[in-house]
């Protein structure tokens, strides 16, 4: 299965351009089996999401992308989340109360909202996105680094605003899932990998 873990929809993450319409239609031309919406500290298109869903049969997962103090974390598996923000710790500590999966997103982008070192200090964490969409190669290489030092799941994912970045980079999984509880389920128990648009078709990885 091939999913791309980070897209921002613009009703609700209002640094956006794309509509769900514009995002599912370019997944489904590169044969993504499945898309996560994760928009800034909102969780406001999962209502929408789930009839779109049903009506088309695309499976969307719908998750957030939650600003903690040390750096953007996105998660998948809760209901709520805090109004404000908080420390990475006691984020990912409700994401673990309530059996969720939560990535470190874009560590070591130079833009103040990637977790860098804070990775080694947090409990908890699942996953960290090796490649995202928008941080130059050296800095997801670095990413990939941290991740294996630290046994995570490596997670592939586009972080796209625009219509050319989607999909540019998505996550390897084992099998195809339809529901939120199943892709929280495999993520959680089955190997990933990252895998990258060549343009005709994903390579996916073990390293780059
Ligand atoms: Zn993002």
């Amino acid at each position: 299965m091939l999913v791309d873990m980070h897209l921002h929809e613009k009703t609700f993450s209002l640094d956006s351009f794309l509509s769900l319409d514009e995002i599912v239609s370019i997944a489904k031309a590169r044969g993504l089996d499945a898309i996560c919406i994760t928009d800034h500290d909102s969780m406001g298109l999962r209502q929408y999401c789930e009839e779109y869903s049903r009506k088309t049969g695309f499976p969307i997962f719908v998750g957030v992308e939650f600003f903690s103090l040390q750096g953007d974390i996105t998660a998948w598996g809760i209901d709520t989340f805090p109004d404000h923000r908080v420390d990475a710790q006691e984020f990912i500590d409700h994401v673990n109360r309530n059996q969720g999966f939560c990535v470190s997103c874009h560590p070591f982008r130079k833009n103040m909202r990637g977790l860098e070192d804070k990775l080694r200090e947090v409990k908890g964490l699942h996953g960290v996105e090796v490649l995202n969409g928008s941080t130059p190669m050296d800095l997801n290489r670095t990413a990939l680094q941290y991740c294996r030092e630290l046994g995570l799941k490596a997670i592939g994912a586009s972080d796209a605003h625009v219509p050319q970045n989607v999909a540019k980079y998505v996550t390897w999984l084992p099998e195809k899932v339809d529901t939120l509880p199943d892709f929280i389920a495999q993520l959680h128990q089955c190997e990933t990998r990252p895998a990258i648009w060549n343009g005709s078709s994903y390579d996916v990885l073990t390293t780059f």
